[in-house]
């Protein structure tokens, strides 16, 4: 474990006006020096982010969109927001390539176009990759995420405002997390491909298994669905992580 670790807020389409006091709390926490070195980075709906953006200003906590269209100039794309109005608004990062996101027709080309876009207009991305159940069977794992890696960075040099988040897509809202010798084996796996990239895991981290993850040495932070939308649940899940 490093100690300045990543604890990635993503709240999905959850979240109305109200729960943005739920933050509250965090940013409290965020200020005792004890945790000062864990980097909280909330990833809520675009609905939310000027809120959340003002609340933050005074703390070290930092907002991002959870998607982005590719084009960084304004067009006509109706529904759509890209990298500049996200920046625009004060956000400094932006999750591309969620598995949610790549069901829904997302390709590794336009991930591609998604991230050269965002590193342009001066995002920081958190870039998901991760395989299925059934390429987890068929022992296919590194092939897959190979290629995740290799086309969605394609001519990319400088990786350092990557952050690439370990997503395995069955692991995702399922209670299930890898075992700890084949997800240290991953993200080495990851490391070797992607010099000098941090590296985060990311699929049903929640206060009780933490303890389990965080005995994983190259790990540097974690991607957090569920568990972050309940305040006690993402501080917890960050105490445990330094004690
Ligand atoms: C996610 O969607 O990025 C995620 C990790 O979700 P969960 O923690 O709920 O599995």
């Amino acid at each position: 474990m490093t100690n300045n670790m990543f604890f990635i807020a993503n709240w999905k389409m959850f979240g109305d006006f109200k729960s943005v006091n739920s933050i509250k709390k965090v940013i409290k926490f965020s200020k005792s020096k004890k945790f000062s070195k864990a980097q909280i980075i909330y990833c809520p709906p675009y609905t939310l982010i000027s809120n959340f953006i003002k609340l933050v200003k005074n703390s070290k906590i930092k907002i991002g969109a959870q998607n982005c269209h590719h084009s960084q100039n304004p067009g006509p794309f109706t529904g759509s927001i890209n990298v500049d109005l996200i920046k625009s608004i004060g956000a400094k990062y932006v999750i591309i390539g969620h598995s949610e996101n790549r069901r829904m027709g997302e390709s590794n080309k336009l991930i591609n176009h998604k991230i050269k876009s965002a590193l342009k207009s001066g995002l920081k991305v958190i870039f998901c990759i991760g395989e299925t159940l059934e390429e987890k069977r068929k022992k296919v794992t590194k092939k897959v995420l190979n290629n995740q890696l290799k086309l969605g960075l394609n001519k990319i040099k400088n990786t350092k405002n990557i952050l690439i988040a370990y997503e395995p897509i069955w692991s995702i809202g399922s209670g299930l997390i890898p075992k700890s010798n084949e997800l240290l084996e991953t993200i080495h796996f990851i490391k070797k491909k992607i010099k000098k990239c941090k590296v985060l895991y990311g699929g049903s981290v929640n206060p009780k298994n933490i303890n389990e993850l965080k005995s994983i040495r190259n790990i540097d932070g974690y991607l957090i669905g569920g568990a972050s939308q309940d305040p006690k649940k993402f501080i917890d899940i960050i105490k445990k992580t330094y004690i």
